[in-house]
C-alpha cells in the first residue's frame, strides 16, 4: 500500500512508518535558543501518533545551530567546515538531551543515531544501520537521527538532512517522509514572485518540477533549500515512499496538516526492489560514462551497457565504483556500478566485444555495467 495523500501520513493504518523530519530554523530561534513552546506542542503529537500505533522516525536539525550560539561562533556556526563540525560537536550533546527529555515527559525513549553519508552509500553499513532502526522501533524507542556532521567531511557529507531523512526512510522502509520546513511547500516560481502558486501534488519530480526550485533555504539557519528537498523526494519516490513538505513553523505542526491539508506532496513513483532503491539512493558518484545515442537506446529496452556505446569516461575509479551514466548530450540516464576501472573503460571505449580482449589481454566481462547493477533517472 502506498501512501496518496498528505492527510494519510498521519494515520497509523495508511502510515505505519513515518519519518519526521526537523529543520534548524524550526528549533532554534534567531538568537540560538530552543524554541521550546513549539518543539513540546511536536513532542505531543509525536507521542499521541506514537499512542495510537503509528511509529515514528525523527531527523532533527539544529545541532549546529545550537552549538553555534553556545560557542559564540558567527555565521551560526557555518562560516567554515571547522567552525560547523565544532559546532555540531557542542549542539549535539544538547540536542539529545533535548529530545531525550522531552520524550521521556511521555515515557518515551529517544534513541539516537549519527549517520555519515558513507555509511549509507555503502551496502553493508546500510543494512546494517537498517537493522538498528529495525530492533530500536520493535524495542519501543524512538530513534533520532542527524548527521554525524563533526567527523563527516564536505566531500563525503550530506550537509542537508532532507536528503538524509530520504535515506533514513528508504532503509527503515518508512511509508512516508515529512519535512517540517519554514515554506508551505513547493512553490511554480518564487514564493515571494507574482503568479507564484503552491503546488499540492508532484507526481515525479521532472525537470521542470526541478526548474521551480530556487537554490537557497529560506531562512540561511538551516542548509537544506528546494533544491535538496527534491532531491529527497527524488529519493524517496523511487523507493515507493511518498514526501510531503509542509510549514512547520506554527506550534503543533502535524494537527494544522490535518486540519488544512496544506503543503506539497510528491507521490511515490515506483518500487524499485530494496537493492535498487539503495543504488539509486546512492549519491557520490566517482565518475561519468557517457554513452552514444544508440546505447541510450538500448538501455532504454533494459539493455546492460556495452563498451561499443561508449564515447567519454571522465573521473579516475576502480572496479565496482558508483558511476553517472549520461547520453551524448550531457543528459543524465542514471546510475550504476561499473565492471572495469577508468583505465580499463578508457582503453575498451568503443571497442566491440571481440576487440577487447586483444586490448586488454584478457577475456572481458560482457557489460561495462551491468543492467542488475544499473538504475535509470
Ligand atoms: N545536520 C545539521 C545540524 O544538525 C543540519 C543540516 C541541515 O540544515 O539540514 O545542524
Amino acid at each position: 500500500m502506498t501512501v496518496g495523500a498528505l492527510s494519510e501520513f498521519l494515520s497509523a493504518e495508511t502510515c505505519p512508518l513515518l519519518v519526521v523530519k526537523v529543520g534548524s530554523a524550526l528549533l532554534v530561534d534567531e538568537q540560538g535558543a530552543v524554541r521550546a513552546d513549539w518543539l513540546t506542542s511536536l513532542v505531543d503529537e509525536i507521542a499521541a501518533a506514537r499512542a495510537a500505533g503509528q511509529r515514528i522516525i525523527v531527523v532533527s536539525s539544529g545541532a549546529i545551530a545550537l552549538g553555534a550560539a553556545r560557542l559564540g561562533l558567527p555565521k551560526r556556526g557555518r562560516a567554515n567546515l571547522a567552525d560547523a563540525q565544532a559546532a555540531a560537536s557542542v549542539g549535539q550533546v544538547a540536542l539529545a538531551q533535548l529530545w531525550a527529555g522531552m520524550l521521556g515527559a511521555h515515557d518515551l525513549t529517544a534513541a539516537q543515531m549519527l549517520v555519515t553519508l558513507d555509511d549509507l552509500e555503502d551496502r553493508r553499513r546500510y543494512l546494517n544501520a537498517a537493522a538498528t532502526l529495525e530492533r530500536l522501533l520493535d524495542a519501543g524507542a524512538v530513534p533520532v537521527v542527524n548527521e554525524n556532521d563533526s567527523v563527516a567531511t564536505e566531500e563525503i557529507r550530506f550537509g542537508d538532512n532532507d536528503r538524509l531523512a530520504a535515506r533514513v526512510a528508504q532503509a527503515a522502509s518508512a511509508s512516508a517522509v515529512l519535512l517540517l520546513s519554514d515554506v508551505d511547500g513547493l512553490y511554480s516560481a518564487a514564493p515571494d514572485s507574482e503568479g507564484a502558486e503552491l503546488i499540492p501534488r508532484v507526481e515525479g519530480v521532472t525537470p521542470e518540477v526541478i526548474a521551480m526550485a530556487g537554490s537557497e533555504s529560506s531562512s540561511g539557519i538551516g542548509s537544506g533549500g528546494m533544491k535538496a528537498k527534491l532531491q529527497a523526494a527524488r529519493i524517496a519516490e523511487r523507493a515507493g515512499i511518498a514526501l510531503g513538505i509542509i510549514n512547520g513553523t506554527q506550534p503543533a505542526p502535524l494537527t494544522r496538516l490535518r486540519e488544512t491539508g496544506t503543503g506539497t506532496i510528491f507521490l511515490p513513483q515506483r518500487h524499485d526492489n530494496a537493492r535498487k532503491a539503495w543504488l539509486g539512493g546512492r549519491m557520490a558518484p566517482e565518475g561519468v560514462l557517457t554513452v552514444d545515442a544508440g546505447c541510450v537506446a538500448a538501455l532504454n529496452d533494459g539493455a546492460s551497457l556495452l563498451a561499443a556505446g561508449l564515447i567519454e569516461i571522465e573521473g579516475e575509479f576502480q572496479r565496482g565504483a558508483l558511476v553517472s551514466l549520461h547520453g551524448p548530450k550531457g543528459e543524465r540516464l542514471g546510475q550504476g556500478l561499473v565492471e572495469y576501472s577508468s583505465e580499463e573503460c578508457r582503453a575498451i571505449l568503443g571497442l566491440r566485444e571481440g576487440d577487447q580482449e586483444a586490448k586488454l589481454g584478457y577475456a572481458p566481462r560482457a557489460a561495462v555495467v551491468h543492467r542488475d547493477h544499473m538504475v535509470s533517472s
